[in-house]
């Protein structure tokens, strides 16, 4: 197999056959069942791009798993990286470090007024873990209420705390966790026919639900600002305000994971800031911070919860919490966000160029239900019947339930464009760097796509 760097897609079918052959031999996958997957071996990547062995590229509208926020082998990433390796590559979380400290400054102050520290994890679910920990430390409440529609990551507390079906084969988890349902207009289930009136409804609901479950019972309400893999569902008007004054009348404590919608994907530091000024006590972040070049999470604390551990001790910590390495690279984020106006040119694609030809291609595609996001996170929901809104394919389809949705992910990749579906829906997450003629380019290969969805309306 070549270790000579790939500088562009070349064919080496002969390392193809060899990444193939190591990988389904010996590499265990997520979330599979071994026997039944065959993944793309990928040789390389720039910007939006990343290409196989056999010479095909693929434009990423997935961001990977929307965390890719500055694109393949960023340089200034990859050069901050070389550097802090040359530096000081690692050291414990006990010491203090120049650009560990230097990333938890700037993140709080992009967070807003009330945000003092940061705790570095490795990455989203064991920042939800400690955002919990600490909720339930600050108010002596074990119970922890989450979204129907959510995913918070894949460790103990995590997976129980996550909404969607992923949760189900490890129940039981962490049993002091109750759902409620979120917004989410399109399909309610509060039979609302307004944003506003599902807003009023969604937040009676969750307010039933903290009395009904025991308000003395509940630390913590953890809600992604925008529901990310489970819908790109973005809170109605009043939504937020209206769950920070639930928190503060029943005392509980409101953690916004912001793991995948954090650092830009919508065009703010964090998505929570583009619907009002209401704070969170935590936010938790993951994924965009460095862009996944080096695993990195964390928790935002604000001041109300870092004190209570003034004079008390945390009892939590990781070996690789604020990795020097993986810091270097959150710092570069900065520094390419601020150089480059990442955000102002997020908000800016999403209204001019995707709002405009996504609302073109619902008028004329039969499968589209509805379409909705904001900067670069956008869902198309697919549906039978426009009417009455039957899914293209059934919640948690698999297999032969699965395959209209196939259908269009072939139709997409055969064309060069490696899509992120959910169950009946086509998410639209590039990397923030996408330049406008990839990112028309990549909304052309869908449209063409959806004729295969249309065939099955
Ligand atoms: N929270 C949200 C909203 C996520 O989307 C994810 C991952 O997709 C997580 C938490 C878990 O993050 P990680 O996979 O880094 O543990």
């Amino acid at each position: 197999m070549t270790d000579t760097l790939i500088s562009g897609p070349v064919a080496d079918l002969d390392a193809d056959a060899q990444v193939r052959a190591d990988d389904r031999g010996h590499v265990f996958h997520s979330w599979s069942a071994q026997a039944m997957i065959d993944p793309l071996p990928v040789a390389g990547g720039a910007g939006s791009t990343f290409w196989d062995y056999a010479g095909k590229s693929y434009l990423d509208f997935s961001s990977q798993l929307v965390n890719l926020n500055l694109g393949h082998q960023h340089p200034d990433l990859v050069a901050a990286i070389q550097k802090q390796a040359g530096r000081l590559s690692t050291i414990a979380p006990a010491m203090a470090n120049d650009v560990r400290g230097d990333l938890a400054r700037r993140i709080t102050e992009v967070a807003g007024d009330g945000f003092e520290k940061v705790f570095f994890t490795n990455g989203g679910a064991d920042a939800n873990e400690n955002a919990v920990r600490m909720a339930r430390l600050v108010t002596g409440r074990r119970k922890v209420l989450s979204a129907y529609r959510s995913y918070h990551g894949n460790t103990t507390t995590a997976i129980a705390l996550t909404g969607d079906p992923r949760r189900w084969a490890n129940e039981p988890a962490d049993g002091s966790v109750a759902h409620f349902f979120g917004p989410y207009a399109y399909r309610s289930a509060f039979h609302s026919d307004s944003a506003e009136q599902e807003s009023e409804r969604a937040l009676a609901h969750l307010e039933q639900t903290i009395i009904l479950e025991g308000a003395s019972t509940i630390g913590a309400i953890i809600m992604e600002t925008v529901v990310g893999t489970n819908g790109v569902l973005a809170p109605p008007p009043g939504y937020l305000a209206g769950v920070r004054a639930i928190c503060d009348k029943y005392g509980i404590v409101w953690i916004a994971d912001e793991v995948m919608v954090g650092f830009g994907r919508i065009g703010e530091w964090f998505a929570f800031q583009a619907f009002g000024d209401d704070l969170p006590d935590l936010i938790t972040f993951a994924k965009g911070v460095n862009s996944g070049y080096v695993p990195l999470g964390g928790v935002v604390i604000s001041e109300r919860i870092a004190s209570h551990f003034d004079k008390i001790s945390f009892p939590g910590g990781l070996t690789y919490s604020g990795h020097p390495l993986a810091c270097a690279a959150g710092v570069a984020t900065f520094e390419v966000f601020e150089r480059d106006g990442i955000l102002e040119r997020v908000r800016d694609l999403g209204e001019r160029v995707i709002a405009p030809r996504l609302r073109d291609m619902a008028e004329r595609h039969p499968s589209i239900g509805e379409i909705r996001g904001q900067g670069l996170f956008w869902a198309i929901e697919l549906v039978r019947d426009r009417e009455t809104r039957e899914p293209l394919v059934p919640f948690n389809a698999a297999g032969a339930d699965a395959a209209p949705v196939a259908a269009v992910v072939a139709a997409c990749k055969s064309e060069g464009l490696w899509p992120f579906t959910h169950f009946n829906r086509l998410h639209v997450a590039p990397p923030l760097v996408i330049s406008e003629e990839e990112l028309i380019r990549g909304l052309e290969i869908i449209d063409r796509a959806l004729d295969v969805a249309d065939g099955y309306t």
